[in-house]
C-alpha cells in the first residue's frame, strides 16, 4: 500500500500525462448479476431463443455484444418468439409485464438487481400501510416505470427541486419518499430538503434507496476531480449513473465528458492537461476504460495512479428464476455463482502493457 507522499516516479518514468484512475468505478455487483444470467443462459440454452427486456444494463457495447451472439432484445413483450426465454433487465419490471410474460407461457428469468427489488418491495410495503409515495427519479428512467407500476396510484413522481416546489397533491393519505437507485445524491438531498419544508412528517426510507455503488462512483468523482484538469466518465448517454458522474465533475468545476468508448476521444480536450481522472459507470465493461487508457498513453505518455476512495466487496447470488431453468434443463447450479472481478486484474493488465502504474489508498469506507 502506497500513500500519496510515497509516490515517487520509477526509472524511465514518462512526463506524460497523469492519469488518475478512480476506484471504484465501473461494473456494480448488479450489473455482473444481469450480464452473467445472460451468458449462463447462452451456455445452458444454446438452441434457444434468449430475448432481454429492454437493455440488459445501459451500455450500448454490452448489448451490442450480446446481439452479436444472437440475443433478442425487446421493448415489449409481444416482440417475443412464443416459448422463448425472457429475461428481465437489471432496472426491474413492473408487475404488467410480469403478466404479459406470463400469458403468453414465456419463460421469465428475472435479472432485476435485488437493489431495484428492494425499492419495489417498500414501495409495496408503504402503499398497504396507507402512505402516497414521493417517488424521486426521472419518470421516463426504466426503473421508475417498474416501481411505479407496482402500486401506480399510490406514487408521485417527482423529477427536480422546482417540481417539489410546484407540486400540488390531491391526496390526505400520510406522505413518504423513495429513490431512484442511481441518482445523484446531492441532487436528491436537495429535493427531499424541498419535500421535508413543504410537507413536515413526510417519511424517510427504511434504508437510503440510493445503491451503495451510485454513492461510492459519485464519492470518488467528487473527491478526485477537483484535483484533477479533466474528466473522462465512460459510459452510455442513456446511463443516468454514468451522466450523474459527469455533473458530479462539472459541478466541483472539472470539464467532464461522458464518452461511450475511446473513438469518442476528441484531441483538442487535451491541450496542455497534466492530470486526467478516468472513471466508469456502473454498466461500463472495464476493457473500454483499459482502451481508453491505452489511447492516451500512446498518444501523450504518462502513467497511472490508482486511486482507492472506497473497497467495495459485494456480490449477489443466482437469481432463482435462473436457477429453476437450470434444472429443467438437466444442470445442477449448486456452486455456480456470479462471475465479478473485484478489480486486482487492472494491476497485471498495467505491468503486461508497461505503463508505470502506482496505487494510492484514500479509502474511506468499505461496502460489503
Ligand atoms: S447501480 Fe446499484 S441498483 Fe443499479 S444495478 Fe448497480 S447495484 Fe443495482
Amino acid at each position: 500500500m502506497v500513500t500519496l507522499a510515497d509516490l515517487r516516479p520509477p526509472r524511465g518514468y514518462d512526463l506524460g500525462v497523469k492519469i488518475i484512475l478512480a476506484n471504484p468505478r465501473g461494473f456494480c455487483a448488479g450489473v455482473y448479476m444481469a450480464i452473467d444470467v445472460v451468458d449462463q443462459l447462452l451456455e445452458i440454452c444454446p438452441e434457444e431463443t434468449i430475448c432481454v427486456y429492454h437493455e440488459i444494463v445501459h451500455n450500448r457495447h454490452v448489448v451490442d455484444r450480446f446481439r452479436d451472439r444472437g440475443v433478442l432484445f425487446v421493448e415489449d413483450i409481444s416482440e417475443a418468439p412464443d416459448g422463448s426465454i425472457v429475461v428481465y433487465s437489471a432496472h426491474g419490471v413492473s408487475p404488467e409485464i410480469r403478466a404479459q410474460t406470463e400469458s403468453r407461457e414465456l419463460i421469465a428469468v428475472d435479472a432485476t438487481c435485488p437493489l431495484v427489488t428492494k425499492v419495489h418491495a417498500e414501495a409495496i410495503r408503504l402503499a398497504r400501510k396507507n402512505y402516497h409515495i414521493l417517488l424521486i427519479g426521472h419518470a421516463d428512467h426504466q426503473e421508475v416505470i417498474g416501481t411505479r407500476g407496482e402500486v401506480p396510484d399510490a406514487i408521485t413522481v417527482v423529477e427536480s427541486e422546482e417540481h417539489a416546489r410546484s407540486l400540488e397533491l390531491s391526496t390526505t393519505n400520510p406522505l413518504a419518499y423513495l429513490t431512484q437507485t442511481t441518482l445523484s445524491t446531492d441532487d436528491a438531498e436537495k429535493i427531499i430538503r424541498v419535500l421535508k419544508e413543504r410537507f413536515p412528517g413526510i417519511k424517510d426510507p427504511s434504508s437510503n434507496s440510493i445503491c451503495y455503488a451510485t454513492t461510492n462512483r459519485q464519492r470518488a468523482v467528487r473527491a478526485l476531480a477537483p484535483s484533477t484538469e479533466l474528466v473522462l466518465v465512460v459510459g452510455s448517454r442513456n446511463s443516468s449513473n454514468s451522466v450523474r458522474l459527469t455533473e458530479i465533475a462539472e459541478n466541483v468545476g472539472t470539464p467532464g465528458y461522458l464518452i461511450d468508448d475511446a473513438s469518442e476521444m476528441c484531441g483538442d480536450w487535451f491541450k496542455g492537461i497534466g492530470t486526467v481522472l478516468i472513471t466508469a459507470g456502473a454498466s461500463a465493461p472495464e476493457d473500454l476504460v483499459r482502451a481508453v487508457i491505452t489511447r492516451l498513453i500512446d498518444d501523450f505518455g504518462g502513467h497511472v495512479e490508482q486511486h482507492h476512495i472506497d473497497r467495495e466487496d459485494v456480490e449477489f447470488g443466482l437469481p432463482g428464476s435462473l436457477k429453476k431453468v437450470m434444472r429443467k434443463r438437466g444442470v445442477d447450479p449448486t456452486g455456480r455463482r456470479i462471475h465479478v472481478n473485484m478489480g486486482d486484474e487492472i494491476d497485471a493488465w498495467l505491468d503486461d502493457q508497461k505503463i508505470p502504474h502506482a496505487s494510492v489508498d484514500l479509502t474511506v469506507g468499505r461496502s460489503g
